[in-house]
């Protein structure tokens, strides 16, 4: 393989969801595209590097800040729903039963890939929880009462451990209710108890999303984790 091909393939290859085999059929696909079509991939590329950064509230990606989901007055300030990708946002959104607000994390707890609080945009989401007055999102993520993931016990950092953390007897700001959407995955179930549990001394209601039975599948071929989820996750009718 040519020098030039051989560069493009380890570059493509380091997209998500690409592996070499892929990346060397693009690679090759782009050599036989004509140059304009190139040069139109190129500037896209660069276009999205340019002009997309993060809403400053709810962590979406955006061209204007804050983002259009942010400002619209027809979504409902009192609901946000936690979603670990911008994709997870556009795959609820897509469906519009939700009409609130959103919070993207960009990613879920990890502690087998060394991901931790810190790396997920959970302080963001608390500083949004606490609007009476600028609250040291810093002493709740590492209060006593929110849990460590297993394995990563982050230890706090001398200077926060004397921060009481915000005043509990305020009402947080005019959120009412926080629904947690991450993937009923390990990760994802990990993620929501400790968003759960880092939220509720804040006076927010916390929910999570019910996952179960997906419609029109067999409840007999369902395994044992789905059918409890669906089970506890029951609506009244
Ligand atoms: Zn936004």
């Amino acid at each position: 393989m040519a020098d030039p091909i051989r560069r493009l393939v380890q570059e493509l290859a380091r997209l998500p969801g690409i592996g070499e085999k892929t990346a060397t059929r693009l690679a090759f696909h782009l050599v036989r595209s004509n140059r304009q079509q190139v040069r139109d991939l190129v500037a896209a590329l660069l276009d999205v590097t340019d002009k997309i950064r993060l809403c400053s509230v709810c962590m979406n990606m955006t061209e204007v800040d804050p983002c259009s989901m942010c400002t619209d007055p027809q979504r409902d300030p009192e609901t946000i729903c936690v979603v670990a990708t911008p994709s997870d946002l556009l795959a609820i959104d897509r469906g519009g039963h939700f009409r609130g607000r959103y919070h993207v994390l960009h990613g879920l707890l990890s502690p087998l890939e060394g991901i931790g609080p810190d790396d997920l945009r959970l302080a963001e989401l608390v500083r949004r929880l606490g609007s009476s007055g600028p609250v040291d999102s810093a002493s709740v993520l590492s209060s006593p009462r929110a849990p460590s993931p297993r394995g990563a016990s982050g230890a706090s950092s001398p200077g926060r451990a004397q921060d009481p953390g915000p005043d509990r007897s305020v009402p947080s700001g005019s959120v009412r209710e926080v629904i947690i959407a991450t993937s009923p995955s390990v990760d994802g179930e990990a993620t929501a108890m400790y968003i759960a549990r880092m939220i509720k001394p804040l006076g927010i209601q916390v929910s999570r999303i019910a996952t179960g039975l997906p419609v029109g599948g067999e409840l007999e071929y369902s395994d044992q984790a789905t059918i409890a989820r669906a089970l506890a996750g029951r609506a009244t009718m």
